[in-house]
């Protein structure tokens, strides 16, 4: 899938700090990376709603983690997928009384041209699901044969070739739960809510995710070899796209704090089984944006979309800013004071650096690093920006030449915001 084209980033003098982040499976600080190499999967959008500020928040919080380790000098390798085939987008396409593959192609060419306007670095590999079904039928087969996956009748199936569907046996994966850590009554609940069917007949265990669905009348279906026509579950997905584009074990496995389970939880348990129990070493959550103390969500109609906002004449960056106020993995509200406050803020960083001179910019180059390897403290990276531009506005005695200069290229390669 092609992705959209990568902004430009300045080099800065020195070299920024580890990154350490907090490890949501765990609640201890980390390292972020383990080595040179860098590397980072961030689960992609499911191309019906896109993208809202939720999406919005968490592919900018990704994108500065990047920018992080870039700057303290790994190479970084990001991986993100493109849902473009599973029950909500064919639900969306069918109640819109549209194709499900012209709705995708949309919302995705949508996505890119936001993460366009928002300065986001495009992952390396940009996959769909669409791409990647050998490879998701060849996991498939390995997980059956390995006693870790079985087959459900499918009365419903259009072919009727007693294959059935296939699922997860968790009880294959002994570090089953690792991830979010939450008993089985909460894990119940949230799997209902959340895409899974714990009540689907003719399972070992209500929690075991589907790996691959039989074609049913009206669904899309592609070749399955010996599981027979079908399409993916969803978190088998992820688990093979990661584990190619990155290699397991890999450094983070991200996303919104509602794919923490089920979907990453499974997503990691099906890489364990197919790779000798390594998965993602480190994962993070980023917090549910709301609107005015309400969850943000197409069912309550209440989306606040990045694309809306741009053709309101909304400055992209004013939206990325207000963005970065707040720490990525915090529950927070999208307001239009947040957004006002952004774009003041804008203003008043545009007048700061607008000089040949002002103050020494080298130690506020060192607090937005310091900042940033501090679990990504994107506000307090904001604060160190504000203090300068609060000095540099008052007036220095001794003005440094080419200081301004310095903080621009610092906004616009760690937090990329371009003035
Ligand atoms: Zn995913």
């Amino acid at each position: 899938m092609l992705t959209w084209p990568p902004p430009y980033i300045p080099q800065l003098p020195g070299r920024g700090l580890p990154v350490q982040v907090r490890d949501s499976s765990t609640d201890q600080l980390v390292v972020a990376a383990a080595g040179t190499d860098a590397t980072l999967y961030v689960c992609g959008i499911t191309p019906y709603d896109a993208t809202h500020l939720g999406h919005a928040a968490t592919y900018v919080a990704f994108d500065i983690l990047g920018r992080a380790w870039r700057d303290a000098g790994h190479r970084v390798r990001y991986a993100s997928n493109v849902t473009d085939v599973d029950d909500p987008l064919l639900e969306r396409a069918a109640s819109l009384g549209i194709d499900w593959r012209d709705l995708a192609a949309e919302q995705t060419q949508l996505y890119a041209e936001d993460m366009t306007a928002l300065a986001v670095i495009p992952p390396d590999v940009y996959s769909g699901v669409v791409e990647v079904i050998p490879a998701v039928v060849e996991a498939v087969e390995v997980l059956l044969a390995a006693g870790a996956a079985y087959r459900v009748p499918t009365p419903d199936a259009l072919t009727d070739d007693g294959l059935g569907d296939v699922y997860a046996d968790l009880t294959a994966d002994i570090d089953f739960g690792a991830v979010a850590g939450l008993d089985d009554d909460t894990m119940r609940c949230l799997s209902a809510e959340r895409g899974g069917d714990p009540e689907r007949a003719g399972k070992r265990a209500p929690l075991d995710p589907l790996l691959w669905r039989r074609e049913r009348a009206g669904e899309p279906a592609w070749d399955g070899g010996s599981l027979g026509r079908g399409r993916p579950g969803w978190h088998i997905e992820c688990a093979v796209i990661a584990r190619d584009a990155l290699g397991l074990p890999f450094d983070v496995e991200g996303g919104g704090s509602d794919l923490q389970f089920p979907h990453h939880e499974m997503s990691t348990s099906h890489a364990r089984l197919l790779d000798q129990g390594r998965g993602a070493r480190v994962h993070l959550h980023t917090g549910m944006v709301g609107l005015d103390g309400h969850k943000m969500s197409k069912s309550l109609g209440n989306l606040v979309l990045v694309s809306r906002l741009r053709e309101q004449g909304v400055d992209p960056m004013a939206v990325r800013l207000a963005i970065l106020a707040h720490r990525y993995r915090d529950d927070w509200d999208w307001t239009d004071e947040g957004l006002r406050a952004a774009q003041e803020r804008l203003e008043h960083w545009r007048a700061a650096v607008s000089g040949n001179g002002g103050p020494d910019a080298d130690s506020t180059l060192a607090a937005v690093r310091a900042a940033l390897a501090d679990d990504l403290d994107t506000p307090g990276a904001l604060a160190a920006i504000d203090a300068w531009a609060d000095l540099s506005l008052a007036g220095t005695p001794t003005p440094v030449e080419g200081a301004p200069g310095v903080i621009g290229r610092t906004l616009d390669a760690l937090l990329g915001i371009r003035l």
